[in-house]
C-alpha cells in the first residue's frame, strides 16, 4: 500500500491531522484540514486520559440482569451474580471511581471476570484496576499481543507503551471461546480483522444480548485502525457476521454509542457500504482523496452522523484508505 503515490499523499494528511474532539465516552480522531495545510490537535489519546475522571457514568439496565455502564471510553457491559460479577470492558482508568460507584449500585458481587472485546485502551485502560480488585482477564490472543508490546495507532498519533503486567489478560483463545457464569452462557466469537485485528463478540445467548465490540458505532461514523489490522472491508463483514446472528428482539451493545437492534445495525451496514461504493468508484477514476471529500459521499448521514464526532472527511478518509 505504500508505495502507492495516492495512499501515500493521503496518508501523510491522514496522520498529521489526527487529533481528538472529545465527549469522555467517544473517542474519535477529528479533521483539521484547512485546503492543503494541516492542522494537527495533539493530544488525542491524552485528552481522553486525562478528562476520564470528569466522566458521567449512565447505568442502563437491558434484561435478564445485564447492565451497561456508558460514559467513560466504550460501553461496558456488566453481569453481576453468586459467580462474581462479568464486566466487558474496563473503560478508562480515570473513570475509576465513578465506574465502581456505578458496579456498586448494580450488586455487592465481588469482580472476578472481565473480558476486553479488542485492545483500544479506551477499553482496556481499566484493565489494571480491575485486575487488583478481582477480575481474571480473557481476551483473543490479539489483544494480550498488543498489550504486552509498545504498540502504534496511527489514526490517533499515538504510540502505546505495554501496559502493567496485571492489566495483560491471562486467558486467550484465537476463534471461539464459551463461559458458564452466573446462569448464563456467554459465546465469545473471533471476528476476522475488521475494527482490528483483535475484536471479538460476546454473546449472552441465552439473554439474547450481544456486546459487538467497536465493529458497531450507533450514530456515529466509526473509527477504523489499520495500524492493527482494521480495514473497511473487515469493517463491513463483520457487521454481515453481526446481522447473520441476531434477531429483531436482539438487544445490540455496540462499542459506542447507544444500545441498539437489528434495524439500527442495518441502517448502520447499509451506511459502510454505500459510503465504501462510492469513494471506491471515486478512486478508481483516479480522483485524489480532497476530491472525493467535496463530492460529499456521506452527505445523507452527515448530520448526524458526522455532527461533533467522527467527521464527514475523516471517515471518508478512512475508507479512501482501504479501497
Ligand atoms: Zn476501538
Amino acid at each position: 500500500m505504500a508505495s502507492n503515490p495516492a495512499y501515500s499523499i493521503s496518508r501523510r494528511h491522514f496522520l498529521a491531522s489526527s487529533g481528538l474532539v472529545s465527549t469522555v465516552g467517544l473517542i474519535f480522531p477529528a479533521a483539521l484540514f484547512a485546503g492543503t495545510e494541516v492542522v494537527s490537535t495533539p493530544g488525542l489519546v491524552q485528552k481522553a486520559r486525562s478528562e476520564a475522571a470528569n466522566a458521567t457514568i449512565d447505568v442502563q439496565r437491558l434484561r435478564s440482569n445485564i447492565s451497561v455502564l456508558m460514559g467513560a471510553g466504550g460501553n461496558i457491559a456488566v453481569l453481576p451474580g453468586s459467580d462474581g460479577k462479568l464486566l466487558v470492558d474496563s473503560g478508562l482508568a480515570g473513570a475509576k471511581p465513578k465506574i465502581a460507584d456505578a458496579l456498586a449500585g448494580i450488586s455487592s458481587d465481588p469482580i472476578k471476570h472481565l473480558i476486553n472485546s479488542h485492545w483500544h485502551f479506551d477499553h482496556t485502560d481499566g484493565n489494571e484496576w480491575l485486575h487488583s480488585a478481582g477480575a481474571t482477564i480473557l481476551a483473543h490472543e490479539n489483544t494480550r499481543k498488543h498489550l504486552s508490546e509498545s504498540t502504534r495507532v496511527e489514526g490517533w498519533d499515538f504510540t502505546f507503551s505495554a501496559w502493567p503486567a496485571g492489566a495483560i489478560p491471562s486467558e486467550v483463545f484465537t476463534t471461539d471461546h464459551t463461559l458458564k457464569l452466573n446462569g448464563h452462557e456467554i459465546a465469545l466469537k473471533y471476528y476476522a480483522p475488521a475494527h482490528t485485528d483483535s475484536d471479538i463478540s460476546i454473546h449472552f445467548t441465552d439473554a439474547d444480548v450481544i456486546h459487538v465490540a467497536d465493529t458497531f458505532w450507533n450514530g456515529y461514523y466509526p473509527f477504523i485502525d489499520y495500524s492493527t489490522g482494521g480495514s473497511i472491508d473487515g469493517m463491513i463483514r463483520a457487521t454481515e457476521a453481526n446481522l447473520s446472528r441476531i434477531t429483531k428482539s436482539t438487544i445490540v451493545i455496540p462499542g459506542h454509542g447507544a444500545v441498539g437492534d437489528k434495524s439500527q445495525l442495518t441502517f448502520y451496514r447499509d451506511l459502510l457500504v454505500t459510503t465504501r461504493n462510492k469513494v471506491a468508484t471515486l478512486k478508481k477514476q483516479g480522483r485524489t482523496l480532497d476530491e472525493i471529500v467535496a463530492a460529499k459521499p456521506t452527505a445523507d448521514w452527515d448530520e448526524k452522523w458526522g455532527a461533533g464526532f467522527m467527521s464527514p472527511r475523516m471517515f471518508t478518509g478512512l475508507v479512501f484508505e482501504g479501497v
